[in-house]
């Protein structure tokens, strides 16, 4: 067997680790979680139990236990033969995929402004994947990347010129990997070439974006300086009146609070008062519960006025794309999005929209709607897989 590539997310508290073959094959997937803390553990996906990270619980000490692991099941015999990282902000410095070395770091460093919550811990994860197989290309796969291809009437805010001079304030957009593997996955499907399929492609997890994406390039985006904007997501506001901030803060909130809450308090969580699980806010909506049934209006109204705002970046449409926990698995989600949409001729077809797709190879629409509408399970990973093969063993410099 030929070695395998690594792929790396590495979180705050967590690190995923996902093994490919280089035909795309999936091996195993391994979370750890708690890590920096005395009940970090390592989970195998699809096994039951879990076993400690000794240590401190180290995000080095988590991913040598996983290497572990993965010799002991024969899954890498001496080093894989590429790793992949995922790397969240690579600002306008990375319009693709990049071979690791001292200036790419550098350069990811340079980015933490714009990702203090993201961008230092997967240095975290590239520095212990380095220290481990020092000989083995690396390569930094960047969120922002897809979307570098935004025009500038998209990317600019209504604010002085000087905040994105001097400090980089602009639209940058995320889950690029996720929309680029939209773009590549219903071209495939729809038979043609993805430069010249054009789509509006929502991915629907805990975080939400949508994108519109013109001849294969994203061409506007619903997030923007940071993850926050755009759509109503498990735990974030997504857009607000920013008139909001000085009234809360009239209102004794400090700056960090309204953050802390328009983060992680708001959404399906605030509206619902309950959870941000939308499985768990359906059943709840079907018992009657108010506050459930109130964030699902507002999630799925949210998402149609948004799938209308896409439009006016595309001037053909070849499918609405759903990926993300939800949008690949909430039937109730998609059809009260597209109830709002009969102006832009979108029909369903309810029996394959409760199927997800999968009795219809990804398609959902009705006899009459307009456009395809497909539902495409998304795999950010295999995408992460495909780049370091691309540019750590196809391209070494
Ligand atoms: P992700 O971040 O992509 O893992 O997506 C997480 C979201 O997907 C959560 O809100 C889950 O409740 C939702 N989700 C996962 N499975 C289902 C399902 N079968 N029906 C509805 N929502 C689901």
């Amino acid at each position: 067997m030929d070695d395998p590539i690594l792929v790396v997310n590495c979180g705050s508290s967590s690190l995923k680790i996902a093994l490919f073959t280089c035909q795309d094959e999936r091996l195993i997937n391994i979370l750890a979680e708690n890590l920096s803390t005395p009940t970090a553990r390592i989970r195998i996906s699809g096994e039951s139990g879990s076993t400690p990270v000794s240590g401190g619980g180290s995000h080095y000490e988590a991913l040598n236990e996983i290497i572990g692991l993965l010799r002991q099941r024969g899954l890498i015999a001496d080093a894989p033969a590429a790793i992949g990282h995922r790397v969240v902000h690579g600002g306008e410095t990375f319009k693709e995929p990049s071979l690791i070395d001292a200036q790419v770091l550098d350069a990811i460093r340079s980015c933490s402004a714009l990702a203090p919550l993201h961008n230092p811990v997967n240095l975290v994860g590239i520095e212990a994947a380095q220290q481990l197989f020092p000989g083995t290309p690396q390569v930094a796969v960047f969120d922002t990347a897809f979307h570098q291809t935004l025009p500038e009437h998209a990317y600019w805010y209504g604010v002085p010129q000087r905040y994105y001079r001097d400090w980089g304030v602009r639209r940058y957009g995320f889950h690029g990997t996720s929309h680029q593997f939209m773009a590549e996955e219903a071209a495939r499907l729809l038979g043609k070439p993805v430069s010249e399929t054009s789509l509006i492609s929502a991915h629907l997890g805990n975080g939400c974006s949508i994108t519109a994406i013109r001849d294969g390039k994203s061409t506007d985006t619903s997030m923007g300086l940071t993850p926050l904007e755009g759509l109503v997501m498990g735990t974030r506001s997504g857009d607000v009146d920013p008139g909001l901030f000085d009234f809360l803060s009239k209102k004794g909130l400090a700056i960090e609070e309204i953050n802390r809450v328009l983060n992680r308090e708001s959404g399906l969580l605030g509206l619902s008062g309950e959870t941000n699980d939308m499985r768990t806010l359906a059943q709840l909506a079907e018992e009657g519960h108010a506050g459930a049934r109130l964030a699902i209006e507002v999630f799925c109204f949210r998402l149609a006025r948004y799938i209308g705002a896409m439009t006016a970046s595309l001037s053909s449409l070849d499918a609405l794309v759903f990926t993300g926990g939800i949008g690949e698995n909430s039937a109730l989600v998609r059809h009260k999005t597209l109830a709002h949409l009969s102006l832009l001729g979108l029909t369903l077809d309810e029996e394959r929209n409760r199927g997800n797709g999968r009795l219809s190879e990804c398609r959902i629409e009705g006899n009459a709607s307009r456009y395809p509408v497909l539902v495409i399970p998304t795999n950010e990973e295999l995408v992460i897989a495909r780049a370091a093969v691309t540019h750590g063993l196809q391209n070494p410099t």
